[in-house]
């Protein structure tokens, strides 16, 4: 363990997990600096970042929680219960629909991720956001540029498919590289002129522009979440964050997160099932 994993108490993801590595402060629920306030952080996307920033409730473990706030529709909710009965409720509740408990657990995320991501990521209504914003303060010259340029999947029209060639990825790279110059370079321009901030960045290549932004979500939604934004169909870079998001969500709620993952194949297995009846033609 390096000075700085015992100083924080951190778990190091593992590189097996995926592409992006991370730390979260164990055990969760100890008192934490106010002022660094991050409980977990992936990086994700180069330069960007999820950051598990805070969660509710902050006094007990996340899992019991949900457990605790299940077994108010009995009244029993303050009869001491065990580890065992707690899981064994929670993926009793996952798998029946009973999805209330788990919107009495609230995550707050700060995320570092380009325009493109956060596209998807605000068509999830039930999430609230505070985002930075390009009015108030000149935009960093801090863009996305992804590491593997992909064709087009061959089956799905909206999916990427097989990295391209070595060259076409390098000569892609360098359009984007110098779009990005060329645009950030006519940015400044505009802003030299006295045009305000909030119109100077018509110029800029949007989709790649990192912002940085809260998103709150309930455990219950944040499930629903992962298992539409970490499918193959996703695309590429919110999948990416969406896998980061799930592995601090992993280390928060383990049991909850253990019960999601049968939950989620059992969705996946009966989507696999309708997709090829459709094509069957049924
Ligand atoms: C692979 C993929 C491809 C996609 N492609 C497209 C696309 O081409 N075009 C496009 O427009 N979208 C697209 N989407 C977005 C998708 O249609 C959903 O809008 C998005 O995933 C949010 O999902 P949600 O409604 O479950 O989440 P949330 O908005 O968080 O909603 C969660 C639940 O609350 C309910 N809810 C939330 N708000 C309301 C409300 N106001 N009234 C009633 N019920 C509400 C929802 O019905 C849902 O059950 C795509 C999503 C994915 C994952």
């Amino acid at each position: 363990m390096t000075d700085r994993e015992a100083r924080y108490n951190m778990t190091i993801r593992s590189a097996e997990d995926g592409r992006t590595t991370g730390w979260i402060r164990t055990p969760l629920a100890s008192h934490y600096e106010p002022h660094q306030n991050t409980i977990g952080e992936c990086q994700v996307l180069g330069s960007g970042a999820v950051r598990l920033i805070e969660t509710l409730p902050r006094v007990c473990c996340l899992d019991a929680w949900v457990a605790r706030s299940a077994r108010q529709s009995t009244a029993r909710s303050t009869t001491p219960s065990t580890p065992e009965r707690d899981a064994r409720l929670i993926a009793y509740l996952l798998h029946n629909g009973h999805t209330s408990p788990f919107e009495q657990v609230v995550f707050t995320f700060e995320l570092d991720v380009p325009l493109l991501v956060w596209w998807h990521i605000v068509r999830h209504r039930t999430a609230r956001l505070s985002m930075e914003s390009g009015r108030y303060h000149k935009l960093r010259e801090w863009y996305y540029a992804p590491s593997v340029w992909y064709a087009p999947d061959p089956q799905n029209k909206q999916m990427s498919g097989e990295p391209l060639d070595e060259d076409t990825q390098r000569a892609c790279s360098e359009i984007l590289q110098r779009h990005w110059h060329e645009s950030y370079a006519l940015y400044e321009q505009l802003l030299e002129k006295g045009v305000a901030r909030e119109q100077a960045r018509l110029v800029l290549p949007a989709w790649c522009v990192f912002y940085r932004g809260f998103w709150q979500i309930d455990a219950h939604n944040l499930m629903r979440f992962l298992l539409n934004r970490t499918d193959r169909a996703a695309q590429v870079e919110t999948r990416e964050v969406a896998q980061a998001i799930e592995w601090l969500f992993a280390r928060a709620m383990p049991v909850t997160h253990d019960a999601y993952t049968r939950w989620r194949d059992a969705q996946y297995a009966m989507r696999a099932e309708l997709a090829e009846e459709r094509r069957r033609g049924g």
